[in-house]
């Protein structure tokens, strides 16, 4: 074992105050300092956080903010967006892409509904069998609606574990495990936004060294070497082309259809016009996935 390696499990295994403690200390420092006063941090509603989260999946901040609003407005509870025919709730979702998550949403509202008495599951276990939540949308309403003591690692947050905390390559256990003991016990939910708020402006792709708050306590920019983010868990790859993408060719249709139903041959031609095999794998895949369906020659959204 490397002794870098013996360095982070020797921060791990210590309790109170730890070798994190300088670090959780400057965080806490400029929280305010960095916080971007994003509507969804004013809330403690975990319905609206819930939602907050699963929209920011692959979505920036900016395009997520109107949307979000819009949809709370519609769905202000569980059982109203289970309760809501799916067109209603993907037209609702109109301008954020990966409509499977809208499908997956109100899915996860039929189980609030049906399993947790129409509220939101506080516990991260229970939060992870909801359809469509994974490990980062678990933690972070667990630790935004709930106060619960555990690390959210988004992208950015991946990139201050690897490069500013221990100056390696963390395994997904081990970035979950840091990201909690560095939030520490008090106010949580704090600490994790101040986490989030830092990586986004700073500890991007390309970091923000000089003007990032925590530049005197990152260990990578004291040891250097080459980027400990890269490949690191958590740190999600650069998305493929957007151009051309099956992903571009869904979304074209399914705007298409919140106008108003269009004839098969209609929609397959908006798929993918000179290539009608792929169309109508296109076609079969969104009907798969219950996004649209196809009846007497006619396709309308998911119902
Ligand atoms: S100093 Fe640079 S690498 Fe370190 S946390 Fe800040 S932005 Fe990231």
């Amino acid at each position: 074992m490397s002794s870098r390696r013996n360095d982070v499990d020797r921060t791990l295994t210590t309790s109170g105050n730890d070798e994190l403690t300088p670090l959780r200390r400057r965080i806490r420092a400029v929280a305010s300092r960095v916080d971007r006063d994003l509507p969804w941090s004013l809330t403690r509603d975990p319905w609206a956080i819930y939602v907050s989260e699963v929209m920011l999946q692959q979505t920036s901040v900016a395009r997520v903010l109107e949307p979000w609003r819009r949809f709370c407005d519609l769905f202000p509870t569980p059982a109203a967006c289970a309760e809501a025919p799916l067109g209603d709730v993907l037209r609702a979702w109109a301008g954020l892409g990966y409509p499977r998550r809208a499908r997956n949403l109100q899915r996860a509202a039929q189980r609030m509904v049906s399993d947790f008495d129409g509220q939101v599951p506080s516990d991260v276990e229970q939060l992870r069998s909801l359809p469509g939540v994974g490990p980062y949308t678990a933690h972070a309403v667990a630790a935004f609606a709930f106060g619960r003591r555990v690390g959210v690692v988004d992208t950015n947050v991946g990139r201050i574990l690897a490069r500013c905390v221990t100056n390696s390559r963390l395994s997904a256990p081990r970035a979950q495990e840091l990201s909690t003991q560095l939030v520490g016990r008090a106010d949580p939910a704090r600490m994790n936004q101040a986490l989030l708020d830092l990586g986004a402006q700073f500890c991007r792709a390309t970091p923000r060294c000089d003007s990032c708050p925590l530049r005197s306590e990152c260990r990578w920019r004291r040891e250097g070497g080459p980027d400990p983010a890269m490949e690191s868990a958590g740190v999600s790859r650069p998305q493929a082309r957007f151009e051309g993408s099956n992903r571009q060719a869904r979304g074209r249709l399914l705007a298409q259809l919140q106008l108003g139903t269009c004839r098969k041959a209609v929609a397959l031609n908006i798929l993918a016009p000179d290539d009608l095999e792929r169309a109508s794998a296109l076609l079969a895949d969104l009907e798969n996935e219950g996004l649209v369906s196809v009846e007497r020659g006619r396709v309308r959204l998911g119902s």
